[in-house]
């Protein structure tokens, strides 16, 4: 097992599984914690990595007064054991197969499932219009940056800020707003599928704006990693 800090709160678990059944992208797995004494909990995290790729990997965010997260970001160590469940979920997810544009649209550590899918399209040399529209408080709170950065043909990057913004910003800090996604949201007529995923209160303020901007709610498709979160 290898870490890789992300942010300041977010770390990559790379995790070697010798029997990895092969996962498609957007799906996540169960994660079970046992102590010394018996006691067991379970939270779910998806899967960061392409299905290609030669390790699994998760991308946690340190959730404070958290059981679970702390751990896994702070403690977990190689030679500690989980186990995995796994991989879970058919409807979240992106093929390489599906060739309509693709609009990706994440809060927090949200865009885990989102970075899977921007890396089986590139693992699959794949040129499906991707664009991301990524929410965070601060521009030290971005995941996976370099990566990012890096030039792709056909994929277009947008972060949007709910706290601070880097100087010099058009756009005041806030929440998502109709505005954000008129800017980066294809089109309705392009006929696009949408993945909205992160905080509840987040998914379901993204997903009612697709709508509102005629999105058909069977193109949009969300999954709620748990509380309200900034
Ligand atoms: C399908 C699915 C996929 C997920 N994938 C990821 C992932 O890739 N990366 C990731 O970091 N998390 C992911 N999560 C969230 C994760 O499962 C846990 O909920 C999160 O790590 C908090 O667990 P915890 O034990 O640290 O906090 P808990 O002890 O469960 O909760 C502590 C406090 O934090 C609040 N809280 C719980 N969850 C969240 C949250 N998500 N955001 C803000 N506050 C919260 C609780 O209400 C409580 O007040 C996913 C959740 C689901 C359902």
């Amino acid at each position: 097992m290898e870490r890789r800090a992300e942010n300041e709160t977010a770390t990559t678990l790379v995790l070697d599984i010798p029997d990895w059944p092969g996962h498609r992208a957007g799906q996540h797995v169960d994660v079970r914690l046992t102590a010394e004494d018996g006691y067991s909990t379970q939270r779910s995290y998806s899967l960061a990595s392409a299905p290609s790729a030669r390790h699994v990997e998760l991308t946690v965010q340190r959730v404070t007064d958290g059981e679970v997260s702390p751990y896994l970001v702070e403690t977990f160590a190689p030679g500690d054991r989980v186990e995995l469940r796994g991989p879970v979920g058919g409807w979240f997810v992106w093929t390489p197969v599906q060739t309509e544009p693709v609009l990706l649209v994440g809060g927090g550590s949200g865009i885990v499932p989102l970075m899977a899918m921007i890396r089986a399209r590139r693992a699959a040399g794949a040129s499906t219009p991707f664009r991301l529209l990524h929410s965070v408080r601060t521009p030290a709170d971005r995941y996976y940056l370099p990566e990012l950065q890096r030039e792709e043909p056909r994929l277009e990057v947008e972060h949007l800020y709910t706290r601070t913004a880097p100087h010099g910003s058009a756009r005041r800090p806030g929440r998502i707003g109709e505005q954000d996604l008129r800017t980066v949201a294809w089109p309705p007529q392009a006929s696009p599928s949408c993945y909205v995923c992160g905080p509840t209160g987040f998914v379901e303020a993204a997903a009612d704006l697709l709508v509102d901007l005629g999105h058909p709610p069977e193109r949009i498709r969300t999954e709620r990693f748990g509380p309200t979160g900034g």
